[in-house]
């Protein structure tokens, strides 16, 4: 392996320019163009077999190694999110209201040049890897399920991939078997009731005293719903119901999140989340509409491939702790590689010691601490390696 991370690091600046470069031209889920004609240019240019628009918009990179084996795919997402940038650095965002703040630049940085270290080690690789580049990881139904839909897992014996994490620190891999991050549903809700002066409740529905009763109601489903073993989060971010002062509200809108590891959990609530507003409009004689939203599955890690993955990343030059974590109640597309093929999803910490302010994903200031990147790309191309030629 002293190989391999010698070589990555000859290439680390590579690696940070590419994703300062990314960083700068940064494009919306299901809008990606240049990011993945790109991808696709560095992969034709190291020689390796391309596929793109696989699932409309990603990029399926092949190396095949100088010996015959098994098959490794390694997964980065490219997509930015519609955030305008804060920070003052040399590289900030070009596009007005888009960012990378989620670290995909980072990821798809790490991808590329392992890809071109790995390729020059290919005589000795005994197998094939293939690089998945995928789009739209932040909106659903995201770009994971169409790619797959596509091909993008076929022949493909183990998956792995990697997060970047802000608020961690950098040299800490954090991952653990099982569930890691949850399923990201949402739900949309209208109250509908009637409309008047605001000096006549009596010949009202008033729909936001309803909208209001229902969103204290919902804070009894995780309580005394659900069992306390799973864990479960009901938030409502989006409550609307615009009037002038004086005017009793007709119709309220509604929008949230539900967050769960486990299926039975998840049936439950979409269940239950009606069954309340279906009691807290009956109560004033009011009606509804109600749409819950299906979101990414949790993502969940298989037994062997995390005791695999931790087993490795203990020796990796530049991890300096290897830890196993809470579930994050964050949602992540990865899932629907593990419902298919063995494999592991993992963070890499990339907080930089030094910062007093540390900025979470999806913050106007997010920023990494760039040795991450290098970091997450021994800790992936190590696994590859020990699983291709040591299996
Ligand atoms: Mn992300």
């Amino acid at each position: 392996m002293e190989k391999l991370f010698s070589i990555l690091e000859q290439h680390y600046d590579e690696m940070v320019s590419i994703r300062r470069y990314l960083h700068e031209n940064p494009e919306l889920s299901f809008e990606e163009v240049n990011t993945p004609a790109y991808i696709a240019a560095y992969h034709e240019k190291l020689g390796h077999e391309v596929r793109t628009n696989v699932g409309e918009r990603g990029v399926v990179a092949t190396l095949r190694g100088g010996k015959r084996g098994k098959t490794v795919a390694l997964r980065a997402d490219f997509d930015a999110l519609a955030i305008h940038e804060l920070n003052d650095i040399p590289y900030k965002s070009k596009v007005d209201g888009v960012m990378h703040a989620c670290g995909h630049d980072g990821h798809t940085a790490t991808l590329l040049v392992l890809a071109k270290v790995l390729h020059s080690m290919k005589d000795e690789i005994e197998g094939n890897i293939v690089f998945i580049h995928q789009h739209a990881e932040e909106i659903a139904p995201g770009g994971a399920i169409a790619m797959i839909e596509d091909g993008c897992l076929e022949g493909v014996d183990v998956i792995f991939g990697t997060h970047l994490w802000s608020t961690e620190p950098l040299g800490n891999i954090m991952l653990k078997s099982g569930p890691l991050m949850a399923a990201a549903d949402s739900f949309e809700v209208k109250v509908i009731g009637k409309g008047g002066h605001g000096a006549e409740p009596h010949l009202t529905k008033d729909a936001i005293v309803i909208g209001a009763q229902f969103v204290s109601n919902l804070q009894q489903l995780v309580s005394r719903r659900v069992n306390p073993i799973h864990p479960a989060v009901v938030s409502v971010g989006h409550f609307e119901a615009l009037n002038p002062f004086n005017v009793i509200a007709d119709t309220a809108f509604l929008k949230g999140t539900v967050r769960t590891f486990d299926e039975e959990v998840r049936d439950l609530l979409e269940v239950e989340l009606e069954h309340v507003l279906k009691a807290s409009c009956t109560l004033m004689d009011a009606s509804y509409e109600y749409v819950y939203k299906r979101g990414y599955p949790a993502v969940i890690n298989h037994e062997e491939e995390t005791d695999f993955l931790i087993e490795v990343a203990a020796d990796v030059t530049g991890v300096e702790e290897v830890r196993i974590c809470d579930p994050m109640m964050g949602g992540e597309d990865f899932a629907y590689y593990l419902q298919h093929v063995k494999g592991a999803f993992f963070f890499t910490g990339a907080r930089n010691p030094e910062w007093e302010e540390v900025y979470p994903h999806h913050h106007p200031r997010f920023n990494i601490d760039e040795r991450a990147l290098l970091i997450a790309a021994n800790t992936l191309g190590a696994a590859t390696l020990h699983f291709l030629n040591n299996k």
